[in-house]
């Protein structure tokens, strides 16, 4: 089996970040010796006893505004993957000094194709896009069969900048298509097999060059009994040409092996809408996959009117359709605001790191709360706090009465360390990640 351990070397020399300062750090909770294998210091042990741990406790107002976040010392003590004990701080105790770090819900990147990555190879820009979603496929067809020789190793190195930047888990589209059939998805599980210990994932069975413009069908049907949580799509109108063959083929498949639905749709004209539509008719007719659906960029929900926003906003809400974005800005842009206000679920994602999409991913979904404060005008203390949210799938340390909510005893142990002093900081100022601890292991 591959080592699990982290090269700083390979960080240093892969990683977009170093620009930046993120997540070249190595973790500050080890030893400078055990910094290149982190993973050393709690070899065998299950449980895990962390000094001067930074934690929210609590919101300071003038008037109704918040205008700083108080927070305090704690000794946290973790057995088993769980949070077991949160106690007053004691810098004497025999324990791993967090020192004064702040601990926060353990990030997660809700969209992103670890199957398919450039990242760990020499730079290579995008090239030219022509002929559209189907111009990028003949595209894939020419490239997938050499970057399936290496797909294992380089989405275990995409992990790996993951981590670097806080995030212990994903959800991961994996291509099943004529050209890579399930070489794709196998490569990847290898992959998540190695990395089992130190991070955890969900795979979406994903049709990149159509159900029927190529014919996925059987594929996705094989796909659906081997271990994947999502069955995935893409663009039914533009792709297959109509829209109901092709979500009806999705919403079987998903019902008939109990998964999850999660479509790639940047339709943006009539028929972007009219799949969101269709798609809120599948669910509310069958209400097992309430609570289990995602549309990942939706960027049409970007071209509507107002009006039209809100009562889509409020459909997907009733439907308990989720909305994974990576926040895209320039000419579009999503109505996020309104789908919090609706109550929808909102999650994130760097997409692409490295590859013949684009080269814009940095790793860290941090950064996407921080694009998202920015673009809307997030700026004070307790919006910036709020978008921290983004980042964590919906997990914050403060309710927003300022009450604490996380960590409480029982909760899992998947945290991450971060040198700010509060949530708002760490997303204003995007952070270094300092460790990540994984099921109550230090895995970062
Ligand atoms: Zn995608």
């Amino acid at each position: 089996m591959r080592s699990t351990n982290i090269s700083r070397k390979d960080f240093i020399r892969n990683s977009a970040l170093a620009t930046l300062g993120l997540g070249i750090t190595p973790s500050l909770l080890t030893d400078a010796k055990a910094a290149t294998s982190p993973e050393t210091a709690v070899a065998g042990k299950k449980q895990l006893k962390l000094k001067n741990v930074r934690l929210e406790t609590g919101f300071e107002y003038e008037g109704e505004e918040v205008i700083a976040t108080r927070t305090g010392l704690f000794c946290v003590e973790i057995d088993n993957g769980k949070i077991t004990a949160i106690l007053p701080n004691d810098p004497k105790a025999n324990a791993t000094d967090a020192k004064g770090f702040l601990m926060l819900p353990a990030f997660k990147d809700m969209h992103i194709h670890l199957d398919k990555t450039g990242y760990g190879s020499p730079w290579k820009a995008a090239r030219r896009k022509q002929g559209g979603v189907k111009g990028m496929i003949a595209l894939e067809q020419q490239i997938l069969p050499e970057m399936l020789k290496t797909s294992t190793d380089h989405a275990e190195k995409l992990v790996e900048l993951l981590q670097s930047c806080g995030s212990s888990f994903a959800r991961s589209h994996v291509n099943i298509e004529p050209t890579s059939k399930l070489d794709s998805l196998k490569n990847l599980q290898k992959a998540l097999e190695n990395k089992k210990d130190s991070f955890g994932a969900e795979l979406v069975a994903f049709p990149q060059h159509g159900l029927y413009y190529t014919d996925s069908t059987s594929l996705m049907k094989e796909a659906a009994k081997m271990d994947i949580d999502f069955i995935g799509g893409v663009d039914p109108y533009s792709l297959d040409g109509e829209i109901a063959k092709p979500m009806d083929f999705i919403v079987k498949l998903a019902l008939d092996n109990n998964k999850g639905i999660d479509i790639h749709l940047h339709e943006s004209g009539e028929s972007g809408l009219k799949t969101v539509e269709y798609l809120i008719d599948r669910v509310n007719e069958n209400p097992v996959l309430k609570g289990k659906t995602f549309l990942s960029h939706c960027f049409v929900l970007g071209k509507l009117e107002k009006q039209k926003q809100e009562e889509i906003a409020d459909k997907l809400a009733q439907a308990q359709i989720g909305i994974m974005s990576t926040i895209p800005f320039g000419g579009l842009i999503m109505p996020i605001p309104t789908l919090y206000k609706y109550g929808v679920t909102v999650g994130t994602g760097n997409d692409s790191i490295i590859d013949h999409w684009n080269t814009w991913g940095l790793g860290s979904v941090l950064q996407k709360a921080n694009l998202m404060a920015q673009l809307y005008g997030y700026s004070t203390e307790f919006l910036l706090s709020r978008s921290l949210k983004l980042a964590t799938y919906n997990v914050l340390p403060l309710d927003d009465k300022g009450q604490q909510q996380w960590p409480k005893t029982g909760d899992a142990a998947d945290v991450v360390l971060i040198d700010a002093s509060c949530s708002a900081e760490a997303v204003s100022r995007i952070s270094p990640v300092r460790s990540l601890i994984h099921q109550g292991k230090i895995v970062f």
